[in-house]
C-alpha cells in the first residue's frame, strides 16, 4: 500500500495501531510507531491517543508516557490511557497523580482508578473513589461490580449493602454482572443468607450467578447445599465452568463429602468438557487428604499431569497435621528432598515445620540456616473489621492504625483472660503448624487477634463481630477465638483465605478442620 500513490490517512493508521494492540505484537507496533514518527502522523490526536492505547495493552507505560508528553493537543480518552498504562503497572501512586491533574474526567477514567485498586488489593482506597465518583457521575455496571468486589474482599457489609440500596433507589438494571456482584459480596461478608436470597429470586439465572451461589456456600462450608445447587443449575441445563467445579469440590472438601466429590472430579471432563487444572487437583487432593485417605492422595499427586505446587503439597500436609499423621509426613519430606526447590518454591519452609515436628531438630537448624540466606518473601498477615462502615485494617505487630497502643492493651487483657480460662500454647501445635505466617514471630500480635481486641472495644456487649484475614488462621488464634466467643459471649465470624469459622460458646463451625 505504501508503494502506491494512494496515501494512507488517519484512518487507516488507527487501524494498523489497533491491530497490533489485537494481536498483541509489540515488535510490530512499535515498528508502527516508528513509521507515524517520521510521516509527521504522531502529531495527530486520534493517531496519537490510539498508539497511547496500544502501549496501555501493552501495559508498557513508558512508551505511553513518551507519546503523550509529546502530543500538541490532548482530550479526555488520551489522559485515561496514560492512566490506564499505569494502573495495568500496578503504579496506582503514578496513576493517582495523572489523575488529579485531569482537566476533565469521565466514567472510564473513574473506572480505571477503581479497577487499578482492586486489583492491587487496594480496597479501602478503591471504596474512598467510587464514593467520590458518585458526586460527578452516576457509575456504569463495571465500576459498582469493582465496587462490590471491594467490599466482599474487604467484608464490608456495611457499604455493599449502601451500594444495593444505590443500585435499587437507582434503578440501575441489576444486569447478570452486578447479581453475581451483589451475591459474592454478601456471602463474603458473612451473610449467605442474603446472598440465598437474592440468587433464589433472580427471574433467569445462568452460569455465573450459580457459580457465585455454589462458591459462597462451599467457603461457608454447606457442602450439601452447595451440591444441591450445582444439581439445580445442571436441572436447568447449565454447563459449569472450571470455577463452578472447583466451587463445588472445594464444599464437599470442606464437608467430607468425599464420594460425590470424587464423581464430579473424575467425570468433569466427560461430562462437561472441564479439563482439571492444577487447582481442581489440588482441591481433590486436600478432600481426600482431609477425609484420612493418605495413600490415594499421593497416589493422586504422584500421577497429576502437571508438577504440584505448593498449594497442593500444603493440602496433603494440613491433612498430616489434622490427622497427625507423623509417617506419613516423613514420606512427603522424602519425596519433597528429591524434588528441584526450583520447580517447588517455598517447600523449605514446609520441610523445616516437618522437621520440628518430627524431632529432627539437626535437620531443622540446616534448613533454617539455609532459608535465611534465601529471600523468603511471605505474604503479611492483615485482618479488616468494619466498625459503623468505617473499615479498620490491622496488620501483623501493627504500628500503624491510630489506636494500637489502646488496641495491645486491650488485647493483653483479653489473652490474661483467656489464659485463667485454660488456655496454652501447645508447642506441638505450634511446630506441627503449616499457617502461611512465618513472618508472624510473635503468635500473640496476629492481625486478627488485634482485629478482635479492637472489635470488643467497639462494638456493644453481644453484637458478633465479622473479621476478614487475608491468610490461614494459624492454630493459636483458633484456639483463642473459640475462647474468647465463650468468655465473653460474642459470636466471631472470621473470614481466612480457605473459608468461614464461625465461633460461638467455645466452639467452631469447622469443627476445627480446615
Ligand atoms: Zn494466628
Ligand atoms: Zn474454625
Amino acid at each position: 500500500m505504501l508503494n502506491t500513490p494512494a496515501l494512507p490517512d488517519h484512518y487507516t493508521f488507527t487501524f494498523l495501531i489497533t491491530s497490533s494492540a489485537h494481536q498483541k505484537s509489540f515488535f510490530y507496533g512499535e515498528s508502527v510507531h516508528g513509521m507515524l514518527i517520521r510521516n509527521g502522523s504522531v502529531l495527530n490526536l486520534y493517531v496519537a491517543n490510539s498508539l497511547m492505547n496500544m502501549y496501555a495493552v501493552f501495559g508498557r507505560a513508558d512508551h505511553a508516557y513518551k507519546v503523550f508528553d509529546e502530543m500538541p493537543v490532548r482530550d479526555v480518552f488520551s489522559w485515561t490511557s496514560l492512566l490506564s498504562s499505569y494502573a495495568k503497572n500496578g503504579k496506582m501512586w503514578r496513576a493517582g497523580e495523572v489523575f488529579s491533574e485531569m482537566p476533565v474526567r469521565n466514567d472510564v477514567s473513574w473506572a480505571v482508578m477503581i479497577s487499578g485498586f482492586v486489583s492491587c488489593g487496594m480496597y479501602t482506597e478503591a471504596l474512598r473513589y467510587f464514593h467520590e465518583m458518585l458526586r460527578e457521575l452516576t457509575p456504569n455496571e463495571a465500576v459498582l461490580v469493582c465496587a462490590l468486589s471491594a467490599c466482599a474482599h474487604l467484608g464490608s457489609l456495611d457499604q455493599g449493602k449502601w451500594i444495593h440500596g444505590y443500585i435499587d433507589n437507582n434503578r440501575i438494571p441489576e444486569t447478570s454482572n452486578i447479581t453475581t456482584a451483589l451475591i459474592d459480596m454478601y456471602a463474603k461478608c458473612g451473610r449467605i443468607d442474603c446472598a440465598y436470597n437474592l440468587f433464589d429470586n433472580v427471574p433467569r439465572r445462568d452460569v455465573q450467578n450459580f457459580t457465585s451461589m455454589i462458591s459462597g456456600l462451599s467457603i461457608h462450608g454447606l457442602g450439601e447445599d452447595a451440591i444441591h445447587v450445582f444439581q439445580q443449575m445442571l436441572a436447568e441445563k447449565l454447563k459449569p465452568n472450571g470455577i463452578t467445579i472447583l466451587g463445588v469440590l472445594n464444599g464437599c472438601s470442606h464437608s467430607g463429602l468425599v464420594q460425590q466429590g470424587s464423581s464430579i472430579f473424575y467425570n468433569m471432563e466427560s461430562l462437561w468438557g472441564v479439563v482439571p487444572k492444577i487447582e481442581h487437583y489440588g482441591c481433590y487432593i486436600d478432600m481426600l487428604g482431609r477425609a484420612g485417605y493418605f495413600a490415594k492422595a499421593f497416589g493422586v499427586l504422584k500421577s497429576m499431569p502437571v508438577s504440584p505446587d505448593l498449594v497442593v503439597w500444603r493440602a496433603l500436609l494440613s491433612a498430616c497435621r489434622i490427622h497427625r499423621n507423623a509417617t506419613f509426613a516423613e514420606r512427603i519430606v522424602n519425596h519433597l528432598e528429591q524434588l528441584d526447590p526450583h520447580t517447588c518454591a517455598g517447600t523449605d519452609v514446609l520441610l523445616a515445620k516437618l522437621y520440628a515436628s518430627l524431632g529432627k531438630w539437626e535437620n531443622v537448624a540446616l534448613l533454617r540456616k539455609i532459608m535465611g540466606k534465601k529471600n523468603n518473601q511471605l505474604d503479611i498477615g492483615c485482618s479488616w473489621i468494619e466498625i459503623n462502615g468505617v473499615v479498620h485494617e490491622f496488620r501483623v505487630s501493627d504500628t500503624l492504625h491510630p489506636q494500637i497502643v489502646e488496641v495491645k492493651e486491650k488485647l493483653r487483657e483479653i489473652l490474661e483472660r483467656v489464659r485463667l480460662f485454660g488456655y496454652a500454647a501447645d508447642a506441638t501445635h505450634v511446630s506441627f503448624d503449616i499457617s502461611e505466617e512465618d513472618k508472624e514471630h510473635a503468635v500473640a500480635w496476629h492481625s486478627e487477634k488485634l482485629a478482635i481486641a479492637f472489635g470488643l472495644m467497639n462494638t456493644p456487649p453481644g453484637a458478633s463481630i465479622l473479621i476478614v484475614k487475608n491468610l490461614r488462621t494459624c492454630e493459636d488464634c483458633h484456639t483463642v477465638l473459640k475462647a474468647i466467643s465463650k468468655i465473653f459471649d460474642r459470636e466471631i465470624i472470621v473470614r481466612d483465605r480457605s473459608r468461614f469459622h464461625t465461633f460461638s460458646e467455645g466452639k467452631c463451625s469447622c469443627k476445627d478442620y480446615w
